[in-house]
C-alpha cells in the first residue's frame, strides 16, 4: 500500500511548490482530456520503486477571511490523520512565527512521524536562521529549497524510510500475476451503491471475509471465486466491515480511493443512474485514468430511472467520461440483482485485456498491415518509417514501435494504430499505450 505524506504549514511557506516537486516525477498518461478534472491537493509520486501519495493542505483555505484558520485547521487535521508521515514546512526567510508554534504544538499531539522542512534555504544551508527552528521541538530542521529542487530527495527518503524501512531496495518488483486472484476495487462516491453491491455479492457467493491482521489501516480483503476466476475484493474505498456486512463510512476519502485504485488490478467505477455523472464521479474517473488501471464502469440503480433519464445519462457519460472511452459501460441494479453476470464477465475481460501478452511477430505483422492500409503522413521531407513493434509492458499493455522519423507520426495516426491493435487483441477495459522508439 502506498504511504501517504501530508504537507503541513502556514500559507506561503512553499507547500504547493514542494507538492509540485514531489508529484511531477510520474510519467502521466493523461494529456488534456475534456471532462477530466484534477485535484491539485492530492498527487502521486515515485522515488525508485517506492511510490507514495502526497496531500497538500495549503490550497484548502476558503477565500473568506473569517473562519480561515478554523477551516485550515480542520483540513490539516484530516490530512494528518490520513498520513503516514508529515512534512511540516517552515520558511527560513520569513522566520519563525506564532502560527508555526501552534502547528508544532498540534503535531506533537498527533502521534505521527514529523519531518521539519526549512524551505527557501537555497544559499543558506548553514545559516544561523536555521537554528531558531529547533525551538519548535520537532527535531532538526532539514534545509530544502522547493523552488530550486535542493534537499528534496533526501527529505523524501527520510519520509519514505519511516514507511518502507531503510534497506534501500530500488529493484522494481516484478509480480507474476498469473496464479493470483484478480484484485478488484469498487470505487465511487458516497451513495452510489457500493456497499449494497458488495453485500449482494457476499450474499450470493460463498465467501470468506476476513480482516487482514497487522495493518494500521482497516484494510479489507475478501477473496472469492466467480465463474472459475478467483477474485479478491481489496480495501474498498469508503467502506468498512460491520459484522458480516459492509457499510459506507460517513466521509468520502480521496486517499482511500487512490490507495484502492493503486492496489487494484481492475477498478469497478460505480455511477448512480439517478444522479447522472457528477463532478466527483468525473474526478474519481480521472484518478483511475491516471493510474493506468483496467476499469469497468457500472451504472447502478438502473431500476430506478425511466427511459428519458436513461437517455440523458447516456449523453452525460459520452461527454463527461469521454476520456475513459476504452471502458465498457454496464447497467446494473445492485438491489434487484440485475446485470451482475455480464458485470463479472466485463471485469474478467478487462483483466485479461490488461494482462494480454502480445508477441513481437504478431505485433510487427499488425503494424505492417496497418501501414499498408494507411500510410502515416509526411512531415516535411520525410515520411515516418514504422519498422517493427514489440510489447513493452503489461497492466496496462504498452506497444513500442520502432522506426525512423517517428517524431512526425501524428496523434491521430497513433490513435488509428491503437484502434487496429485493440481490435485484433479484443482489448476492452484497459488503456493501451503506444510508444515510439527511434531505430538506431
Ligand atoms: P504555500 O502557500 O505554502 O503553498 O506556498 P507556495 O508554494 O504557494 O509558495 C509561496 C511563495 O514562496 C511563492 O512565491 C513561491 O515562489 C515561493 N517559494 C516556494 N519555495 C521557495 C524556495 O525554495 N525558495 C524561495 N526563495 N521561494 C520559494
Ligand atoms: P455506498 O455509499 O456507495 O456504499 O451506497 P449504498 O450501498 O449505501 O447505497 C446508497 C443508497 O442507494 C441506499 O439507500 C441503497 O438502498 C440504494 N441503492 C443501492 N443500490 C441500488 C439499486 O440498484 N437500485 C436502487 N433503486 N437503489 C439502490
Amino acid at each position: 500500500m502506498k504511504p501517504v505524506i501530508a504537507l503541513v504549514g502556514r500559507p506561503n511557506v512553499g507547500k504547493s511548490t514542494l507538492f509540485n516537486r514531489l508529484t511531477k516525477s510520474r510519467d502521466a498518461i493523461v494529456a488534456d482530456y475534456a471532462g477530466l478534472t484534477r485535484d491539485r491537493h492530492y498527487g502521486e509520486g515515485r522515488q525508485g520503486a517506492r511510490e507514495y501519495i502526497v496531500i497538500d493542505t495549503g490550497g484548502f483555505e476558503p477565500d473568506c477571511t473569517e473562519g480561515i484558520f478554523k477551516e485550515m485547521a480542520k483540513q490539516t487535521r484530516q490530512a494528518v490523520a490520513e498520513a503516514d508521515a508529515v512534512i511540516f514546512v517552515v520558511d527560513v526567510r520569513g522566520g519563525l512565527s506564532a502560527q508555526d508554534h501552534d502547528i508544532a504544538n498540534y503535531l506533537r499531539t498527533a502521534n505521527k512521524t514529523v519531518l521539519l522542512a526549512a524551505n527557501k534555504a537555497e544559499g543558506m544551508q548553514d545559516a544561523p536562521q536555521l537554528a531558531e527552528f529547533y525551538e519548535l521541538g520537532i527535531g532538526e530542521p532539514i534545509p530544502i529549497s522547493s523552488a530550486h529542487g535542493q534537499g528534496i530527495r533526501s527529505l523524501l527518503d527520510m519520509a519514505l524510510d519511516t514507511f518502507f524501512g531503510t534497506e534501500d531496495d530500488d529493484e522494481e518488483l516484478i509480480e507474476d500475476d498469473t496464479d493470483r486472484p484478480v484484485r478488484l476495487a469498487v470505487a465511487g462516491r458516497p451513495n452510489v451503491g457500493k456497499s449494497t453491491l458488495i453485500n449482494t455479492w457476499l450474499g450470493e457467493e460463498r465467501l470468506v471475509a476476513f480482516d487482514m491482521p497487522g495493518t494500521t489501516r482497516d484494510a479489507i480483503k475478501v477473496p472469492f471465486e466467480r465463474q472459475g476466476q478467483r477474485f479478491e475484493l481489496i480495501d474498498t474505498a469508503g467502506l468498512r466491515r460491520k459484522g458480516k456486512v459492509f457499510e459506507a463510512i460517513e466521509k468520502f476519502s480521496v486517499v482511500k480511493t487512490l490507495q484502492a485504485i493503486a492496489d487494484a488490478n481492475v477498478v469497478l467505477l460505480l455511477i448512480d443512474a439517478t444522479q447522472g455523472v457528477t463532478d466527483q464521479d468525473a474526478h474519481i474517473a480521472g484518478f483511475v485514468l491516471e493510474s493506468g488501471r483496467a476499469v469497468v464502469v457500472a451504472i447502478n440503480k438502473w431500476d430506478a430511472v425511466d427511459s428519458y433519464q436513461r437517455e440523458m445519462l447516456q449523453r452525460s457519460i459520452e461527454t463527461r467520461l469521454a476520456f475513459l472511452k476504452f471502458a465498457p459501460v454496464l447497467h446494473i441494479s445492485a438491489i434487484k440483482r440485475q446485470g451482475l453476470g455480464p458485470l463479472w464477465k466485463a471485469i474478467a475481460d478487462a483483466w485479461a485485456s490488461a494482462s494480454c501478452k502480445m508477441s513481437t511477430p504478431v505485433l510487427t505483422r499488425l503494424l505492417q498491415e496497418a501501414v499498408q492500409f494507411q500510410q502515416p503522413q509526411r512531415g516535411g521531407m520525410s515520411r515516418p518509417k514504422l519498422r517493427y513493434a514489440h510489447q513493452g509492458g503489461q497492466n496496462p499493455p504498452i506497444i513500442v514501435i520502432h522506426g525512423n522519423a517517428l517524431e512526425h507520426v501524428s496523434e491521430s495516426y497513433k490513435r488509428y494504430l491503437e484502434g487496429r491493435f485493440r481490435a485484433h487483441f479484443k482489448l476492452t477495459g484497459t488503456p493501451l499505450r503506444i510508444e515510439m522508439k527511434l531505430s538506431s
